[in-house]
């Protein structure tokens, strides 16, 4: 058996087919000086034809998958387009006599590098978007096809292996005859694994070395909800799957039946289920799996990767559709949360030997008002007319949120003397993320009107276990007693003050974790769109009451795994666990997924 992640899920039994492609060698070839400006002639017309390309796979996804899923193919249109990234290969053509190809290859190299070494998952899962189109223009700049793979004439039912799946590629499957698809890189949030869960097809990505353990033609049988992988499975596996394929349509069923219901408990606690938003596309996915709002709306992406920062007028623009989309549901959006590894390519980043104890979050925007006061003042504008509330990351003093009220209060004043429409003020509330913050919780909750606890954070700097290192992954414990009494505390601080608390880490999407969450008291849990439906379930079947006794005991545990088994239990009481993913992939929900017509 080979582990991935399961990226969309369904089960799928057939032969497995290899797709093999590679990016061509581009040899450095030269061109005499009389023929440059032919060799940038040469150059837009690929960026023509590539966009006309691009803009044909747009339509066709638009049929096939949806308006959201169309937008893919926007966003590559626009990097194929990207005057600054152009710029930069005309003026390597210029300076060195290079051919378009060479001058193009090189230039999508150094981005390539740049990119690959940011532990910023949205810049890492843009990468196949890169490829994509670097594939498409050194194919037309060489004069090759354009086609991706080719897939032979085999009419049986096959599931594809590849190292890498580009979005390109997956949107023109047939699901008739591609029932699954293998890749070796590739994340949940990857393009490719978004099109192939709008198209249906069940999907395991970042199985390692699939290429090589998976022989062409072996049975293999893909479980893409829990991401495995088993290549030759007996009849003893295959009968395995198929119950717990089973078990999982029902709880689809159920969870389809509550995605509009309120995550209120037996005995009638309401709490508000809210999405984690990372990218604009989610927006849609949350509201449809029934968000209540949104409790953290990430706004790195509107930086990261670009070579200029985003203009005022696009973020109020982009903060007040999210909140429209919500309609009076309220938005909560953090502010940069840049630093570490995440800088804008325009920013001038300082070396650090220690990036996540370094010049990140809030301590940059403070320190950056050129950045920071932009997005205070759209935040502003966008609150004028949408439930707009403003959240600070890292923030370790009382200082930190005086100093942002300072610069909040100086942009509204300027934007009303200017007679621009925006609001006076906005709720602003810190994220709880540092043992600083929890310690100094009780203050902290006198000047803001709400605490969100970012538990992965807060792990990480409570247990000094980085978060990202896959070594540590098993030290990487939330239900960690040290973390479990942090969270009780920051509870205690915002119900003290009679503020709203939430927490908004990964542990909010995990069911066992929900009901530590439950039981302490908080308000509001917010987690990726996908689970939404998952936790709503939980909440509305643990009673608060047993709930918070578990809660009780947890705080006064000493052992992580007693902890873990203490509320495992406890849920076990209410929800059959066997339909908690083994894997820890949450079910989704989803309109036109279904399972096998055979299971
Ligand atoms: C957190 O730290 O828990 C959090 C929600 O923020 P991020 O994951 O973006 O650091
Ligand atoms: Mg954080």
């Amino acid at each position: 058996m080979l582990r991935g992640v399961g990226v969309s899920p369904g089960l799928a039994i057939a032969n497995a087919v290899a797709v093999r492609w590679s990016l061509p060698n581009v040899e450095d070839r030269t061109v005499a000086p009389d023929e440059v400006e032919q060799e940038i002639l040469r150059l837009h017309d690929a960026v023509s034809v590539v966009a006309e390309q691009l803009g044909d796979l747009r339509q066709r996804t638009l049929e096939r998958a949806g308006p959201e899923e169309a937008g893919i193919f926007d966003a590559q249109v626009m990097m194929v387009q990207d005057e600054s990234f152009l710029a930069g290969v005309e003026a390597l053509i210029r300076k060195n006599n290079l051919a378009a190809e060479t001058a193009y290859d090189f230039k999508a190299l150094e981005l390539r590098n740049a990119w690959a070494s940011s532990r910023t998952a949205v810049l890492r899962e843009r990468l196949a978007d890169l490829t994509a189109i670097q594939l498409r223009m050194l194919a037309y700049l060489m004069g090759r096809t354009t086609e991706e793979v080719w897939l032979g004439d085999v009419d049986e039912q096959m599931i594809l292996v590849a190292r890498e799946l580009l979005p390109g590629l997956t949107v023109q499957l047939d699901r008739d005859r591609v029932v699954g698809l293998i890749s070796e890189e590739g994340t949940r949030t990857s393009h490719a694994a978004i099109l192939a869960h709008s198209l249906g097809i069940p999907a395991v990505m970042g199985v390692r070395s699939a290429m090589e353990a998976i022989p062409p033609g072996a049975l293999v049988m893909i479980d893409g909800q829990a991401g495995t992988v088993i290549v030759d499975p007996t009849s003893e596996e295959l009968e395995v799957a198929q119950i717990q394929a089973t078990r999982r349509a029902k709880l689809e069923m159920q969870l389809e039946a509550i995605v509009h219901e309120p995550a209120t408990t037996p005995d009638g606690v309401r709490v508000e289920i809210l999405a984690n938003v990372d990218l604009p596309e989610e927006v849609e996915t949350a509201v449809r799996l029934g968000a209540e709002g949104v409790g953290l709306l990430r706004t790195e992406f509107l930086v990261i990767g670009r070579t200029a920062m985003p203009t005022e007028d696009e973020q109020t623009e982009y903060y007040r559709r999210v909140g429209a989309a919500f309609g009076g549901r309220p938005v909560v959006v953090r502010t940069y949360d840049l630093g570490g590894d995440k800088f804008p390519t325009a920013f001038d980043a300082p070396q650090e030997a220690n990036p996540f104890l370094g010049w990140r979050s809030i301590r940059v925007c403070l320190d950056s008002p050129e950045i920071f006061r932009p997005q205070l003042r759209a935040l502003l504008r966008a609150a004028a007319d949408r439930a707009i509330h403003v959240m600070l990351p890292l923030v370790i003093t009382p200082d930190e949120v005086l100093r942002t009220r300072e610069l909040l209060a100086e942009e509204a004043a300027s934007l009303a003397a200017a007679g621009i429409r925006a609001a006076r003020t906005v709720p602003l509330g810190v994220m709880v993320e540092t043992p600083a913050a929890v310690l100094l919780a009780e203050r902290l909750a006198r000047d803001v009107d709400f605490l969100s606890v970012g538990s992965n954070d807060l792990t990480q700097y409570t247990l000094a276990v980085d978060r990202g290192n896959a070594r540590l992954a098993g030290l990487f414990n939330p239900l960690h007693p040290a973390v479990v009494r942090q969270l009780a505390a920051v509870r205690d601080a915002a119900a003290g003050a009679g503020i709203a608390s939430s927490v908004c880490g990964e542990m909010a999407s995990d069911p066992v974790a929900v009901t530590l969450l439950l039981g302490l008291g908080f308000d509001r849990l917010s987690v990726a769109p996908p689970a939404v439906p998952m936790v709503k379930w939980v909440v509305r079947n643990v009673p608060h009451a047993v709930a918070r006794e578990a809660a009780v005991a947890a705080v006064a545990a000493d052992d992580p795994a007693a902890i873990h088994a203490g509320l495992r239990e406890v849920l076990g009481r209410y929800l059959d666990l066997r339909l908690v993913d083994p894997g820890g992939a949450l079910p989704r929900v989803s309109s036109g997924t279904s399972l096998p017509d055979a299971y």
